[in-house]
Protein backbone atom coordinates (compact mmCIF):
# COMPACT_ATOMS: atom_id res chain seq x y z
CA UNK A 1 0.00 0.00 0.00
CA UNK A 2 0.84 3.80 -0.55
CA UNK A 3 0.66 6.01 2.69
CA UNK A 4 0.48 9.29 2.35
CA UNK A 5 -0.01 12.17 5.03
CA UNK A 6 -1.02 15.75 4.21
CA UNK A 7 -0.34 18.18 6.41
CA UNK A 8 -0.47 21.81 6.74
CA UNK A 9 -2.10 25.03 8.74
CA UNK A 10 -6.01 24.91 8.53
CA UNK A 11 -6.40 26.64 5.32
CA UNK A 12 -3.46 25.35 3.73
CA UNK A 13 -5.26 23.31 1.10
CA UNK A 14 -5.27 19.57 2.61
CA UNK A 15 -9.20 19.32 2.02
CA UNK A 16 -8.95 20.43 -1.87
CA UNK A 17 -5.23 18.80 -2.78
CA UNK A 18 -6.62 15.62 -1.21
CA UNK A 19 -9.86 15.20 -3.10
CA UNK A 20 -7.34 15.28 -6.29
CA UNK A 21 -4.85 13.04 -4.82
CA UNK A 22 -7.11 9.98 -4.06
CA UNK A 23 -8.50 10.42 -7.46
CA UNK A 24 -5.15 9.93 -9.25
CA UNK A 25 -3.61 7.67 -6.86
CA UNK A 26 -6.55 5.38 -6.02
CA UNK A 27 -6.42 6.30 -2.41
CA UNK A 28 -8.60 5.89 0.61
CA UNK A 29 -9.42 9.34 1.75
CA UNK A 30 -9.18 9.72 5.44
CA UNK A 31 -10.05 13.18 6.65
CA UNK A 32 -10.81 13.24 10.39
CA UNK A 33 -11.99 16.34 10.33
CA UNK A 34 -15.07 15.75 7.75
CA UNK A 35 -15.62 12.63 9.80
CA UNK A 36 -16.03 14.63 13.14
CA UNK A 37 -18.16 17.24 10.90
CA UNK A 38 -20.59 14.06 9.60
CA UNK A 39 -20.74 13.03 13.19
CA UNK A 40 -21.48 16.52 14.20
CA UNK A 41 -24.56 16.80 11.44
CA UNK A 42 -25.73 13.56 12.45
CA UNK A 43 -25.58 14.74 16.28
CA UNK A 44 -24.25 11.25 17.53
CA UNK A 45 -22.81 10.94 20.99
CA UNK A 46 -19.05 11.63 19.07
CA UNK A 47 -20.62 14.62 17.45
CA UNK A 48 -21.92 16.49 20.60
CA UNK A 49 -18.59 15.97 22.02
CA UNK A 50 -16.13 16.69 19.00
CA UNK A 51 -18.40 20.31 18.57
CA UNK A 52 -17.19 21.04 21.73
CA UNK A 53 -13.98 21.10 20.67
CA UNK A 54 -14.28 22.13 17.04
CA UNK A 55 -16.47 25.53 17.82
CA UNK A 56 -13.21 26.74 20.11
CA UNK A 57 -10.56 25.56 17.80
CA UNK A 58 -9.30 23.04 20.02
CA UNK A 59 -8.18 19.66 19.45
CA UNK A 60 -10.10 16.32 19.87
CA UNK A 61 -8.15 14.80 22.67
CA UNK A 62 -6.09 12.17 21.32
CA UNK A 63 -7.33 9.06 22.59
CA UNK A 64 -10.15 9.56 21.31
CA UNK A 65 -8.79 10.18 17.84
CA UNK A 66 -6.50 7.58 18.03
CA UNK A 67 -9.17 5.01 19.10
CA UNK A 68 -11.70 6.14 15.64
CA UNK A 69 -8.00 5.45 13.55
CA UNK A 70 -6.95 2.26 15.11
CA UNK A 71 -10.98 1.39 13.85
CA UNK A 72 -10.50 2.21 10.65
CA UNK A 73 -7.25 0.71 10.15
CA UNK A 74 -8.16 -3.12 11.64
CA UNK A 75 -11.43 -3.01 9.50
CA UNK A 76 -9.12 -1.97 6.35
CA UNK A 77 -10.11 -4.04 3.60
CA UNK A 78 -6.34 -4.75 2.13
CA UNK A 79 -6.74 -6.78 -0.47
CA UNK A 80 -8.82 -3.44 -2.27
CA UNK A 81 -6.95 -0.80 -1.02
CA UNK A 82 -4.02 0.46 -2.27
CA UNK A 83 -3.12 3.46 -0.03
CA UNK A 84 -4.37 5.37 2.93
CA UNK A 85 -4.47 9.04 2.27
CA UNK A 86 -4.39 10.93 5.34
CA UNK A 87 -5.59 14.45 5.88
CA UNK A 88 -6.17 16.04 9.28
CA UNK A 89 -4.44 12.99 11.27
CA UNK A 90 -1.92 12.89 12.91
CA UNK A 91 -2.24 15.94 14.22
CA UNK A 92 -0.28 15.69 17.36
CA UNK A 93 3.00 14.33 18.51
CA UNK A 94 1.03 11.42 20.70
CA UNK A 95 -1.01 10.78 17.53
CA UNK A 96 2.17 10.30 15.37
CA UNK A 97 3.57 8.35 17.52
CA UNK A 98 0.57 6.06 18.38
CA UNK A 99 -0.20 5.58 14.52
CA UNK A 100 3.58 4.82 13.12
CA UNK A 101 3.12 1.86 16.09
CA UNK A 102 -0.63 1.04 14.75
CA UNK A 103 0.83 1.04 11.17
CA UNK A 104 4.14 -1.62 12.96
CA UNK A 105 1.24 -3.59 13.88
CA UNK A 106 -0.61 -4.03 10.66
CA UNK A 107 2.76 -4.38 8.51
CA UNK A 108 2.48 -0.51 7.14
CA UNK A 109 4.09 2.31 6.91
CA UNK A 110 4.03 5.85 5.67
CA UNK A 111 5.64 6.39 2.67
CA UNK A 112 5.97 10.20 2.54
CA UNK A 113 4.38 13.54 4.91
CA UNK A 114 3.62 16.31 2.25
CA UNK A 115 3.87 19.60 4.47
CA UNK A 116 1.90 22.40 2.75
CA UNK A 117 3.60 25.91 3.34
CA UNK A 118 1.61 28.40 3.09
CA UNK A 119 1.95 31.70 5.10
CA UNK A 120 -0.05 33.20 7.71
CA UNK A 121 -1.67 36.26 6.13
CA UNK A 122 -2.85 33.70 3.27
CA UNK A 123 -4.20 31.80 5.28
CA UNK A 124 -6.23 33.85 7.20
CA UNK A 125 -7.68 35.24 4.24
CA UNK A 126 -8.28 31.88 3.09
CA UNK A 127 -10.08 30.80 6.07
CA UNK A 128 -12.24 33.86 6.18
CA UNK A 129 -13.49 33.67 2.76
CA UNK A 130 -14.37 29.87 2.76
CA UNK A 131 -16.49 30.67 6.04
CA UNK A 132 -18.16 32.94 4.32
CA UNK A 133 -19.04 31.19 1.30
CA UNK A 134 -19.31 27.21 3.09
CA UNK A 135 -20.77 28.74 6.36
CA UNK A 136 -18.14 26.29 8.50
CA UNK A 137 -18.83 27.44 12.07
CA UNK A 138 -15.09 27.26 12.80
CA UNK A 139 -14.06 29.69 10.18
CA UNK A 140 -14.45 33.06 11.98
CA UNK A 141 -11.58 35.50 13.56
CA UNK A 142 -11.31 34.31 16.87
CA UNK A 143 -11.55 30.59 16.41
CA UNK A 144 -9.33 30.81 12.83
CA UNK A 145 -5.97 32.51 15.36
CA UNK A 146 -6.86 30.10 17.90
CA UNK A 147 -6.64 27.42 15.52
CA UNK A 148 -3.30 28.63 14.03
CA UNK A 149 -1.52 28.69 17.52
CA UNK A 150 -2.82 25.08 18.32
CA UNK A 151 -1.22 24.49 14.73
CA UNK A 152 1.77 25.96 15.32
CA UNK A 153 2.19 24.35 18.73
CA UNK A 154 1.11 20.92 18.47
CA UNK A 155 0.66 19.80 14.96
CA UNK A 156 3.74 21.28 13.65
CA UNK A 157 6.05 19.24 15.28
CA UNK A 158 5.21 16.24 14.00
CA UNK A 159 7.18 17.44 10.67
CA UNK A 160 10.09 16.92 12.53
CA UNK A 161 9.20 13.56 13.69
CA UNK A 162 9.10 12.44 10.44
CA UNK A 163 11.66 14.58 8.78
CA UNK A 164 14.23 12.60 11.59
CA UNK A 165 12.73 9.35 9.37
CA UNK A 166 13.52 10.96 5.92
CA UNK A 167 9.77 10.78 4.71
CA UNK A 168 9.14 14.65 4.72
CA UNK A 169 8.69 16.36 1.96
CA UNK A 170 7.52 20.01 1.85
CA UNK A 171 5.33 21.95 -1.12
CA UNK A 172 4.43 25.54 -1.55
CA UNK A 173 0.74 25.52 -1.16
CA UNK A 174 0.28 29.30 -2.96
CA UNK A 175 -0.53 29.61 -6.44
CA UNK A 176 -3.13 28.00 -8.31
CA UNK A 177 -4.43 24.62 -7.36
CA UNK A 178 -3.71 22.73 -10.50
CA UNK A 179 0.13 24.14 -9.95
CA UNK A 180 0.20 23.19 -6.22
CA UNK A 181 -1.33 19.42 -7.28
CA UNK A 182 1.79 19.27 -9.69
CA UNK A 183 4.17 19.89 -6.88
CA UNK A 184 2.53 17.56 -4.78
CA UNK A 185 2.17 14.48 -7.36
CA UNK A 186 6.58 15.15 -8.37
CA UNK A 187 6.78 14.71 -4.80
CA UNK A 188 4.94 11.49 -4.46
CA UNK A 189 5.99 10.30 -7.97
CA UNK A 190 9.71 11.18 -7.16
CA UNK A 191 9.34 8.57 -3.94
CA UNK A 192 7.92 5.55 -5.57
P1 LIG B 1 -9.95 20.04 9.71
O1 LIG B 1 -11.14 19.90 8.83
O2 LIG B 1 -8.90 19.00 9.44
O3 LIG B 1 -9.39 21.44 9.72
O4 LIG B 1 -10.45 19.75 11.22
C1 LIG B 1 -11.42 20.57 11.84
C2 LIG B 1 -11.37 20.41 13.34
O5 LIG B 1 -11.61 19.04 13.68
C3 LIG B 1 -10.03 20.73 13.97
O6 LIG B 1 -9.88 22.10 14.24
C4 LIG B 1 -10.09 19.90 15.26
O7 LIG B 1 -10.91 20.52 16.22
C5 LIG B 1 -10.81 18.64 14.80
N1 LIG B 1 -9.85 17.59 14.35
C6 LIG B 1 -9.70 17.11 13.08
N2 LIG B 1 -8.75 16.17 13.04
C7 LIG B 1 -8.26 16.07 14.29
C8 LIG B 1 -7.23 15.28 14.91
N3 LIG B 1 -6.49 14.42 14.20
N4 LIG B 1 -7.03 15.45 16.24
C9 LIG B 1 -7.75 16.30 16.97
N5 LIG B 1 -8.72 17.08 16.47
C10 LIG B 1 -8.98 16.97 15.14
Amino acid sequence: MKNIIICGAPGSGKGTQSKLLIDKYKLMHLSTGDMLRKEIAENTALGKVAKTYIDKGHLIPDELMINIIENILENLDKENVKGILLDGFPRTLAQAEAFEKMMDKHNEETDLLVGLQVDEDELINRLLLRGKESGRSDDNIDTIKERLEVYKNQTKPISQFYDKKGKLVKVDGTGNIEDIFERISKAIDKKK
